[in-house]
């Protein structure tokens, strides 16, 4: 007999997609498991809203909601369900056997007959030395100015951002609450940012655009004190003093753990074969929200697809799951 813990489903992640699968699937009473995840310097379960202000374009709140308060909300109605809950990771996959093989961050051997994956992204960052060293030491470089901005420490300050999509615009919007004056470096002279986003950070007073700019190298000992830039047209190199910086170039989708288990689109992002449907490549196994979507990325968007994911896996095990997959392949080998 399998020591393993046999669950009928599990849902690996705890941003708007696992919590609406968990909602949907537990309704269902397919008893989903939630592995929420334990956090880290990027991550924090709840996933990416757990770093956002204010939610100003999810239908339903009016006059915005808090990030965070949306994500206890959502867990709150999962539970409400009986989902459960482990504040655990999952660190590895074996989806080549039935039922699918998981392993916990504590060492916990489970089994599952369905497997939801909604593990949303993490922050992306330049990749520079210095950058990395003073992110760790807490020495005023970060990748999520909601959660570190308030700091004493950036006070005053001039502070740069970088990126140019709607989480710099946030971020810049938010530093420049604290900070003397923001520095917006983007890499080309447009936006990527929304043009609600857009407007409202050029009509803020402390920021500035630093357009056509790239960070070379980020300065300092224990705490933060400058930049080097470079031109990316002219290729003429600066120099910038700031009191510190955020980077807000985009996210990488949290898939390694899969070790190839479910084929990846060439960036990392899971790949749904099929248009409108949430199945992987490995039968039983869906995917949700940030983790796969690498084109609209919206807390509603991935609301919609946790949904979809929990559906998708209900209809599947309806169908007969793995043994109505067994029975394909009977039928075929016999033909
Ligand atoms: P994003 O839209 O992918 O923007 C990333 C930005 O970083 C781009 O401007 C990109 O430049 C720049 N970039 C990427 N790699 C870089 C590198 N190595 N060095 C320098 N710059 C680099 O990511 P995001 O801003 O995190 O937004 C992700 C999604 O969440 C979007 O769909 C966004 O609408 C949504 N979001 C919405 C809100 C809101 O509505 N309040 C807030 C945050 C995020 P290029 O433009 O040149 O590619």
């Amino acid at each position: 007999m399998s020591e393993r813990q046999h669950e009928k489903m599990i849902i690996i992640g705890s941003g708007p997609a696992a919590w609406t699968a968990a909602v949907y699937a537990a309704r269902a009473q397919l008893e989903p498991l939630v592995y929420e995840g334990e956090g880290s310097r990027t991550m924090i379960p709840g996933g990416q809203l757990m770093f956002t202000t204010e939610v100003e374009n999810y239908p339903g709140f009016p006059e915005g909601v808090n990030g965070i308060n949306m994500m206890a909300a959502f867990k709150e109605q999962a539970v409400r369900f009986d989902t459960r809950v482990v504040t655990e990771d999952i660190v590895e996959v074996d989806f080549s056997v039935r039922p699918l093989r998981l392993i916990s961050s504590r060492g916990t051997e489970l089994e599952a007959d369905t497997v939801i994956i909604a593990t949303g992204a993490n922050a992306r960052w330049i990749g520079l030395p210095n950058e990395e060293r003073l992110a760790q030491s807490g020495g005023g470089v970060s990748a999520c100015a909601v959660c570190d901005g308030a700091l004493p420490h950036f006070r005053d300050q001039v502070v740069a951002v970088v990126g140019g999509g709607d989480s710099a615009m946030e971020d810049a919007i938010y530093m420049a609450k604290f900070a003397r004056e923001v520095v917006v470096i983007h890499r080309r002279d447009e936006l990527r940012a929304s043009k609600i986003m857009q407007d409202r950070a050029m009509a803020n007073d402390k920021i500035r655009f630093q357009w056509n700019s790239v960070v070379t190298d980020v300065r300092g000992g224990d705490v933060i004190t400058g930049l080097e830039l470079r031109d990316t047209v002219t290729g003429e190199e600066s120099e910038l003093e700031v009191g510190g910086l955020f980077v807000a170039i985009g996210h990488t989708p949290n898939t390694d753990f899969l070790g190839g288990r479910v084929a990846l689109k060439p960036n990392g992002y899971i790949e749904t074969p099929t248009a409108w449907r949430t199945a992987t490549s490995v039968p039983g196994v869906f995917a949700a929200g940030d983790a796969m979507d690498d084109f609209y990325k919206q807390a509603v968007t991935a609301a919609g697809t946790g949904c979809m994911a929990a559906l998708d896996a209900e209809r599947w095990l309806a169908h007969g799951g793995v043994e109505a997959l067994e029975g394909e392949k009977v039928t075929a080998e016999s033909e």
